[in-house]
């Protein structure tokens, strides 16, 4: 079994694929102290099971989170949309994500996985025989590795989905870039605020959330249909210092994948977990719960040795991906606009903003929701590009003689 990637997706899957007896091997492109661009933050389990009721899937969440991975918590959403501020309890967890993706490798460790290989990125693969061989360049060279099953826990722009003929087409609305930095400043401990504003964050927003005493992490979504997305890291900083801020760390950004699940998922013995699976929840662009949850349902499907359910299952246990696409699209008709998104103020009682923003699926939201949506894709304004996508000689490793590895 190879993973590709180690966000949570990869890791939380080396973990349950360990659990099972199976033997793993995981490459990370990363070294293994990289800092990743990301706002750490997960509902709490509460808050979650009003959106997912399956146990398992939220135990597979919140099974190793303790007072160690978590660095805060909050009660209070503070949501701003066209100058009203609306007031939500919603607890949430702040978590120190290196070491929530530390929790399952730990483990996995534990019960015999090789310690993962970092610094390595898988380039491609072959059919050989009944096995897969992929390619990874090392900092040490080139190794092959041969595996049953190969996973792409590669997030976003998925190498893996790409060589196995996996990638679908990404139209620009489907796809936002993050930024985030640290800041210093006087915060709200238990607040977090979420503020949507067309002129500096199109089809996204701009976020504080409280890590610890004094501490915050900034940032912004901005969908890559605005050209403002190249502006990103410039419009966090002047936010940074509109709220009286000071930067602590340096900008960091990444892609993020709000379109929903892509068309397939699997194809042979190549499956796709987590972001590079499209689990990344469209309306709020948060993406680690349904990532680890995606794994979890994996590795049910790859120990009994039957992919072929696992789409299916992923589309209908992670429902909530295909709900957060609904609400995505029918926000788009107004996220744009500040004059819409004053009027919708007036409009939208509170109940029904916290819906939508706890991702629930109730009558007095969806219908609406969901007609919004067919209006958005009648309008379909937008011509679909496909977006640039990494090669390996963006991970700057050098090849050397080629080593097998076999497993
Ligand atoms: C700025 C920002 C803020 C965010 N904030 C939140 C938040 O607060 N809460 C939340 O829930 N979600 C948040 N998200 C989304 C969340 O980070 C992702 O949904 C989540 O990390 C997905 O996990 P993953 O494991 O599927 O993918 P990733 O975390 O993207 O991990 C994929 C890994 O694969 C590696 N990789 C890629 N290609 C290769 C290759 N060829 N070979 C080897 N390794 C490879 C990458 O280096 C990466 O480490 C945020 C995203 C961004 C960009």
């Amino acid at each position: 079994m190879l993973i590709v990637g180690l966000g949570p997706a990869g890791a939380s899957l080396s973990c349950f694929l360990s659990e099972k007896g199976l033997d793993v091997v995981a490459v990370e492109m990363r070294p293994s102290k990289a800092e990743v661009a990301c706002g750490e933050i997960i509902p709490e389990r509460s808050s979650l099971a009003e959106a997912v009721s399956d146990e398992m899937l939220l135990s597979s969440v919140y099974r190793h989170v303790d007072e160690e991975i978590v660095r805060n918590r909050t009660d209070l959403l503070e949501f701003h949309l066209g100058g009203r501020v609306y007031e939500i309890d919603y607890r949430m967890l702040v978590l120190d994500r290196k070491k929530f993706i530390n929790s399952y490798l730990d483990k996995a460790i534990e019960l015999g996985m090789k310690p993962p290989m970092f610094s390595s990125a898988f380039t491609g693969f072959i059919r050989s025989g009944d096995k897969l061989k992929s390619r990874v360049i090392t900092k040490e060279g080139t190794i092959y590795v041969r595996s049953k099953y190969l996973v792409g826990a590669d997030g976003a722009f998925s190498r893996v989905a790409r060589e196995a003929g996996l990638s679908s087409e990404m139209k620009p609305e489907d796809l936002a870039f993050g930024f985030r930095a640290l800041a210093s400043g006087r915060y709200e401990a238990s607040s977090v605020i979420m503020k949507i504003s067309p002129s500096r964050a199109p089809g996204g927003y701009l976020w504080v959330i409280p890590f610890e005493e004094g501490i915050a992490n900034l940032g912004l979504g901005i969908r890559r249909s605005s050209p403002l997305w190249r502006s990103g890291r410039e419009i966090l900083l002047s936010f940074i210092g509109e709220i009286g801020a000071k930067s602590t760390s340096n900008v960091l950004g990444r892609h993020i994948s709000v379109g929903g699940f892509p068309s397939r998922v699997v194809n042979g013995e190549v499956l796709l977990v987590g972001d590079a699976a499209g689990t990344c929840i469209p309306i709020n662009g948060g993406g680690i719960f349904s990532a680890v949850m995606s794994s979890h349902i994996a590795a049910e499907h790859i120990s009994a040795g039957d992919l072929n359910l696992y789409e299916t299952r992923l589309r209908r246990d992670l429902f909530i991906v295909s709900l957060g696409l609904v609400y995505r699209r029918a926000a788009d008709l107004v996220m744009y606009n500040e004059k819409f998104l004053k009027i919708l103020a007036r409009l939208i009682p509170s109940q029904i903003m916290r819906d939508a923003l706890a991702m629930k699926k109730t009558l007095r939201t969806y219908p609406l929701m969901k007609l919004l949506s067919w209006v958005f894709l009648l309008k379909k304004t937008r011509s679909p590009v496909l977006v640039s996508r990494r090669t390996s000689s963006s991970t700057g490793l050098h090849c050397k003689a080629p080593k097998m590895l076999l497993i």
